[in-house]
């Protein structure tokens, strides 16, 4: 059952705070994703996972409203950005007000890269600030790592994004419209050089990666294995946040010790 603060009585959100004490928040984009897919993709992709987390965690799910930082899709039909500054705050306010109601621990679940440097800037102020702690997921990360060894990309448009909005409804997904496949030269490359977490560059309008706005192979996405999206990202988010908590708890000595038996030492 999904505790979401939006169809909930007032009631029932006071309960299921005081029950959970943590609230998921999905955050995505609206901004164009090419001749077949919807410009709220990146927004779609995130509620289904953050509803499923929620559910799993029995967590309130609380919106965050559909927009994201998208300056690389600025002007381009479809497309309506965020300043970082609108959205920051934007989120400050919807967290500072959960925590008012009784939420400690807040888990942001992300589709769109162009929110990260925002939500993390917000993320480490509010958990600074109030007390709480906060977790990022970048659920599209995750379904990439899930989705990679059967042959799912992550690419603007393309099979992964494709699958998520087939999960949601399928007759969103007009797969036909794509054509063909398409893998324009260095396009895989910008997006490596972009997504690396060591050494990295910035992609400042999406033609540097592909002049239709979109690549990937959305044919990749099959009925079949959209039935089980939802629970396959939210199951892989999971495991990483129960790391997250599981760090935590052995550093505040919570647990009898590390995963391997031995007992934690002070090492300062
Ligand atoms: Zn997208």
């Amino acid at each position: 059952m999904i505790h979401d603060l939006a169809t909930m009585t007032s009631p029932e959100a006071a309960e299921a705070v005081a029950r959970s004490g943590t609230a998921v928040v999905p955050i995505g984009s609206i901004e164009q994703h090419g001749p077949h897919l919807p410009n709220g993709t990146d927004t779609m992709a995130a509620e289904l996972v953050a509803r499923a987390v929620a559910d799993k965690l029995d967590a309130v799910y609380a919106p965050f409203g559909p927009y994201g930082v998208t300056p690389i899709h600025a002007g381009h039909p479809g497309t309506v950005t965020l300043r970082r500054q609108t959205f920051e705050a934007l989120l400050t306010d919807i967290c500072t007000e959960l925590h008012g109601m009784g939420v400690h621990t807040f888990v942001l679940v992300n589709w769109h890269e162009g929110n990260i440097a925002s939500m993390n800037a917000v993320a480490t102020d509010l958990q600074d600030r109030l007390g709480a702690t906060f977790v990022a997921a970048q659920a599209c990360y995750v379904a990439q790592r899930l989705y990679r060894d059967e042959g799912g990309e992550l690419t603007h448009g393309g099979g992964i994004e494709t699958l998520a909005v087939m999960a949601l409804d399928p007759d969103l997904a007009k797969v036909e419209r794509a054509g063909h496949p398409t893998r324009p030269a260095g396009a895989e490359e910008m997006d490596l050089m972009r997504r690396s977490s060591e050494v990295y560059g910035f992609v400042t309008d999406v033609s540097e990666l592909a002049q239709d706005g979109w690549y990937g192979n959305p044919t990749w996405a099959t009925a079949d294995r959209s039935k089980t999206f939802a629970d396959t990202v939210a199951d892989g988010v999971l495991e990483l946040v129960a790391h997250v908590f599981r760090a935590r708890d052995i550093r505040h000595g919570r647990t009898g010790g590390t995963s391997d038996g031995t007992d934690e030492k002070e090492t300062s």
